[in-house]
């Protein structure tokens, strides 16, 4: 596909992580094929800032517009490359929201991955790591913790050592359903129905992303609880597994009850002659102890 000058040029100056601008330049080639041409243009360019505008919102695209003016760079905006710049064998990753947020985020991810790097430098799990390794450290010694605004999961937190993401749950309320159809089309686990004039929702697949919530113009469906999901154990590699869910949904403190209770099993579970990753350690020793170190026992108290 040709570009353009001025389309090529003008799409490289938007101030925001190039990852995402690579889905701009395919989207703005997508729209020069719609009308049959082999050439960008700035109308094409024009209209694809417009449909991100849409999808973004107001909000975002003034903050974009105020780095763009000051000059502000990927690297410059980039909380997750400061996070992870200092000798550690923890990792955060945190999912696009971190530039300018994201119409889907549920939780503020810069806060919380500051947050929980702090924390992992007060347990020092750094040193729990290295002093625990049987062979010279490599990247697979590293703890990563993955944390994404909602249910989409754009960081593969199932994937890594601890994973976390926000999610709210929705519920049917007494407030009138307009039978507008926002959420069926919203919902793209396609698990809502209208009947008799109400929404429907099939909780056993729900996956608390909120995307009904904000669909609905009636209040029809609204948010019940709001908080953070929490996976452990996952890892890809060469023993992949996926994470296992410890709390469907609770509060983000609760993140740092849970990073406490980790810090204590790698001193005290962690062996030299059986482990050499944190998921071995988990499938080993199920997660029973983990809750046990966070004081959670019993059924009555064991989380869904
Ligand atoms: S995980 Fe959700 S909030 Fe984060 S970038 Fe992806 S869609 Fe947006
Ligand atoms: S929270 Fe998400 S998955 Fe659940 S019903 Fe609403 S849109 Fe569907
Ligand atoms: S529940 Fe809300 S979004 Fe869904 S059809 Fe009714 S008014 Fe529309």
């Amino acid at each position: 596909m040709q570009w353009e000058k001025d389309a090529r040029q003008s799409i490289d100056q938007i101030p925001i992580h190039d990852s995402i601008r690579k889905l701009l330049v395919v989207w703005a080639e997508k729209l020069a094929r719609q009308r049959q041409s082999g050439t960008v243009t700035m109308e094409d360019v024009r209209q694809t800032g417009s449909d991100y505008s849409r999808h973004f919102g107001a909000e975002k695209m003034k903050k974009i517009g105020e780095a763009r003016r000051s000059g502000l760079s990927d690297t410059d905006l980039d909380i997750q490359d400061s996070l992870n710049r200092e000798p550690a064998l923890f990792r955060i990753e945190l999912c696009h929201s971190r530039f300018f947020g994201c119409p889907n985020d549920l939780i503020d991810v810069k806060e919380l991955g500051a947050r929980i790097r702090q924390k992992l430098e007060e347990l020092s799990v750094t040193e729990i790591i290295a002093d625990k390794a049987r062979e010279v450290l490599m990247p697979h010694s590293m703890f990563t913790v993955s944390v994404s605004g909602c249910s989409n999961m754009c960081t593969a937190p199932e994937s890594k050592e601890l994973g976390i993401h926000g999610v709210a749950r929705p519920v049917v309320t007494d407030r009138e359903c307009s039978e507008c159809g926002r959420c069926l089309t919203a919902c793209l686990d396609r698990i809502i129905s209208l009947h008799g004039g109400r929404p429907v929702i099939n909780f056993d697949y729900c996956r608390l992303c909120g995307a009904c919530i904000r669909a609905c113009p009636t209040g029809a469906i609204a948010a019940s609880t709001q908080g953070v999901r929490i996976l452990a154990g996952g890892t890809i590699g060469r023993f992949a597994r996926y994470g296992r869910e410890i709390f469907k949904m609770t509060d983000s403190e609760t993140i740092f009850g849970v990073l406490e209770a980790l810090a204590l099993l790698l001193k005290s579970e962690w062996s030299e002659d059986h482990e050499d990753h944190f998921s071995l350690l988990l499938s080993r020793i199920g997660v029973a102890p983990l809750y046990e170190h966070m004081g959670i026992t019993g059924c009555k108290t064991q989380p869904k």
